[in-house]
């Protein structure tokens, strides 16, 4: 295994402000990549196929399974999500910094297979705060929110496994945190 490169593993509860964080992130420090998964789950009405997942289908997902293609995967409410194993090899090599999005599960597999990957779990700034923003992101159904804001209660149990932990109360604060934290590993 070549580890010239680095994985760093963001994980924090659905609705806490991953993506707009990472978002931010990336403009702050555009020699980052990030590794794209793939899900089964539905694409959501802003999100483009082959940059905020690879949307397909169970069957696709099970055949990258067998065929070796998937680095670890997991299943989170009804779906599966799973990432790609090729271009986080080649981004390695390539000794590039790589950003994964993924949930605790898939978190604890990738840091059994590559011991030098760095984890950080972002924090809400209360409970409530979190549903509120899930609820008015609008996206899930009342049942699917439900078992989202469950799954976040066990996920934040886990937090304290994580080598860092944020708070995201505001964006620039967690955002320099972060640059922080790539700096210092
Ligand atoms: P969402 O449906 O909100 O986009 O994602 C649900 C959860 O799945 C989030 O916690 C997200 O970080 C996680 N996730 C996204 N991609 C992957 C992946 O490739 N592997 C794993 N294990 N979790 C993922």
């Amino acid at each position: 295994m070549n580890s010239n490169g680095r994985l760093i593993l963001f994980s924090g509860p659905s609705g806490v402000g991953k993506d707009t964080l990472l978002e931010l992130l990336y403009k702050k420090k555009p020699d980052l990549v990030h590794s794209v998964s793939a899900t089964t789950r539905n694409r959501r009405e802003n999100e483009v196929n082959g940059k905020d997942y690879y949307f397909i289908s169970k069957e696709d997902f099970e055949l990258m399974i067998q065929s070796g293609n998937i680095l670890e995967y997991t299943q989170y409410g009804s779906n599966l999500y799973g990432t790609p194993k090729k271009p986080i090899d080649d981004w390695l090599s390539q000794g590039k910094t790589i950003i994964l999005k993924i949930e605790v599960h898939g978190a604890k597999q990738i840091k059994r297979l590559y011991k030098n990957s760095v984890s950080v779990f972002i924090l809400p700034p209360s409970i409530e705060v979190l549903e509120q923003r899930l609820r008015k992101r609008g996206t899930e159904d009342e049942d699917d929110l439900k078992r989202r804001m469950e799954t976040a209660l066990s996920e934040i149990e886990e937090s304290s496994g994580y080598d860092y932990v944020i708070y995201n109360d505001n964006l620039e604060t967690a955002v320099d945190e972060i640059i922080e934290i790539l700096n210092k590993n």
